[in-house]
């Protein structure tokens, strides 16, 4: 493809994108298709000759879209969002032009320099404390400081590395096998999932309290610790969560720190939906005690308007991180520098990430974010009075930033779980269900850069219509 020929068709995929985010809020959100759909449906192998950009979209139209759960669209209430703007993809299609390596600073300085000044940027948007900055006062690097990771997942295992890397320092190699890791049984499965990765022996998942809306208590850890201690083993990585996947539980995070530091654990925050809410001074309360934690992620990609991968993660101290990664053979021997970032991740490739953060903060600024979330959990405290308002439903855990969880009163949960199918099959909105206590709950997960009060009302009157179905129809 020729540059002239790049360019217009460029503007035609922005035209057609365009488009595509006019119409989003009229196509069934969840993709009905079956599995194995697609295959049948395109060549066994790619072409010998070259085909048209034409041929190309006339088949992503006619056969991808079909394939398509619409996540950008303002009836997508599912899992957590997964956002993006313009600003954001702006950055991300440069990014994809430049397709420089930055994993290490002389591969391209200003990938690895920006991606450095951007986190600090967000981590004072974020209240973060001024221990997980790299720039001290002074604009010298410090210890800490911030990466973009691919996922929160990668950002759990790569703590637990750090961890294992700082508690083996001093230790034989065979204590190994006396590690503990230690979280909620509410937080991310990427905990256990790190575990096996790592090999690490021991993963307790300890029992969230209901009574506590679902958050870890630290007397049950503290208990959990000194059993652990007792027979022998040695606790070593802690995971605290604000914002659980379930119900946006949220672990009291002063308190298990103070636990962490007293037995020399590290400390890793996962906050990976809600952890954007820290630039908010009334949610505060959430975020204290983040000074004893080691690392802190929370992703730019699921409620910042920062498309997919957008995971931001911040240490104090980037040495047992570099203790656990850092490798150099000899084809990387270059002129180096401390934030060589292939240091401090699994991979050694890295993308020019910054650039759609660098885009979207500037495009937005402070005060528009704080307007942007604060507009979501409004959403979300009227979901929360809509559900309490009908004598139907009940909630089940106290709304949090903007997920409400609630179920059909006093019946099986076969029947919230045939409510929220029905909403599914609709196409004119999507949520899941989780399992607390037992119970099949229906999650209204809000966050869609374009949702708006109408959307919500709308959503929420064909809840209320398939429920008087699902009802009559299991009497
Ligand atoms: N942690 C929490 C609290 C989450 O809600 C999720 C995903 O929803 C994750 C971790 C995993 O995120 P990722 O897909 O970035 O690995």
């Amino acid at each position: 493809m020729g540059v002239e020929a790049y360019r217009k068709t460029a503007k035609d995929l922005i035209d057609w994108i365009c488009d595509y985010y006019a119409r989003v809020e009229s196509l069934p959100v969840r993709s009905e298709a079956e599995p194995g759909y697609l295959p049948p449906m395109l060549p066994t192998e790619a072409p010998d000759a070259p085909e048209s950009a034409d041929a190309v979209l006339s088949d992503i139209q006619s056969k991808i879209m079909p394939g398509l759960t619409h996540w950008q669209s303002p009836n997508f209430f599912a899992y957590f969002p997964a956002n993006s703007s313009f600003p954001a993809m702006l950055g991300d299609m440069l990014s994809g032009a430049l397709s420089v390596m930055g994993f290490l600073w002389s591969g391209s300085p200003a990938a690895t320099e920006l991606e450095t000044v951007v986190l600090d940027w967000l981590a004072k948007l974020l209240n973060l404390p001024a221990c997980f900055l790299a720039f001290g006062p002074d604009m010298k690097l410090g210890k800490g400081g911030g990466i973009i990771q691919g996922t929160a997942s990668e950002t759990v295992l790569v703590a637990l590395l750090a961890a294992q890397a700082r508690a083996m320092a001093s230790r034989p190699a065979e204590d190994r096998q006396y590690l503990v890791c230690y979280s909620s049984d509410q937080a991310h499965s990427s905990i256990k999932k790190a575990c096996m990765v790592a090999g690490t022996p021991h993963c307790r998942l300890i029992p969230a309290r209901p009574e506590l809306d679902y958050a870890l208590d630290p007397d049950d850890l503290t208990a959990a610790i000194d059993a652990d201690l007792a027979a022998g083993l040695i606790p070593f990585y802690l995971v605290g969560t604000i914002g659980t996947t379930s119900s946006c539980a949220v672990d009291p995070i002063a308190k298990l720190g103070a636990i962490a530091r007293r037995h020399d654990m590290w400390f890793h925050i996962d906050a990976a939906f809600a952890g954007v809410t820290a630039m908010l001074p009334e949610m505060q309360h959430y975020f204290q005690g983040l000074e004893l934690a080691d690392s802190f992620n929370t992703n730019a990609h699921k409620w910042l308007l920062t498309n997919f991968d957008c995971s931001c993660m911040w240490v104090q101290d980037a040495d047992p991180l570099k203790a656990a990664l850092s490798l150099t053979p000899a084809f990387l021997r270059a002129k180096g520098n401390a934030y060589d970032y292939k240091d401090w991740q699994i991979p050694l490739g890295r993308r020019f990430r910054s650039l759609k953060l660098f885009f979207m903060l500037r495009m937005y600024g402070k005060q528009k974010l704080q307007e942007y979330l604060r507009h979501h959990i409004a959403l979300g405290d009227l979901v929360a009075d809509l559900v309490r308002h009908d004598s139907r439903f009940e909630i089940v855990t106290p709304p949090r930033f903007a997920l409400t969880c609630f179920c059909l009163k006093a019946q099986t949960g076969k029947e919230t779980a045939a409510l929220v199918d029905a909403v599914n099959r609709s196409g004119k909105a999507f949520m899941i269900t989780t399992e607390l206590s037992g119970r099949c709950v229906a999650r209204f997960a809000i966050g869609g850069a374009q949702t708006q009060e109408r959307h919500i009302r709308a959503a929420w009157q064909l809840i209320s219509q398939l429920a008087d179905k699902v009802l009559a129809e299991t009497e």
